[in-house]
């Protein structure tokens, strides 16, 4: 019980301060924020390896979007359940990814980069083994997170980062 202690303190005071606080344990991890307010369509949870551009839309690999309940509330945490992650700044669009994952998890994206649907992925790490550059992770690599709003024009707002 006491191990927990200093990661519950971290949270704490890392919320007060306005931040993004990620949370890891061996099974995957949490991901806490401040509560967002405004017209928004949606979030957009986005974490790599590499640092994140808050003026770059395509920067990151998309694996949440995050939705406000029927009265307009967006929730503060997401669980991060062991997805594997493609770095899109290493991706050749082999697509060999795509055919060895056994659950038909990844599929292609914006400017043909590959990427991870959290939902789907069961972390068996196949697709780590077949992809030639490298450039799939699992997610005790993740480093960087950032949370983006959504506009109703359909803009992404940088809200908050965290460097794990
Ligand atoms: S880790 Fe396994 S389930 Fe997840 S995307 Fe890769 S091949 Fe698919
Ligand atoms: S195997 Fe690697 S390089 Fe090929 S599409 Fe998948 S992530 Fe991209």
């Amino acid at each position: 019980m006491k191990k927990f202690i200093p990661v519950i303190f971290l949270i704490l005071t890392s919320l007060a301060a306005g931040s993004v606080v990620y949370s890891q344990d061996a099974n995957g991890g949490l991901l806490q924020w401040d509560p967002v307010e405004g017209d928004y369509q949606h979030l957009v949870l986005r974490g790599s390896q590499v640092e994140y551009d808050a003026d770059d839309p395509d920067w990151g690999a998309v694996f949440a979007t995050i939705y406000s309940d029927s009265a307009g509330v967006f929730p503060c945490s997401v669980m991060i359940e062991g997805a594997f992650i493609v770095e899109p700044g290493g991706c050749i669009s082999c697509q060999l990814c795509i055919a060895a994952c056994p659950v038909g998890a990844i599929t292609m994206g914006a400017d043909d980069i590959a990427i991870i649907s959290p939902g789907l992925c069961i972390a068996c790490g196949l697709c780590t083994y077949v992809c030639p550059v490298n450039t799939i992770f699992a997610p005790s690599t993740r480093t960087h997170f950032a949370l983006f709003a959504v506009s109703e024009e359909g803009t992404e707002i940088f809200l908050q980062g965290i460097e794990q």
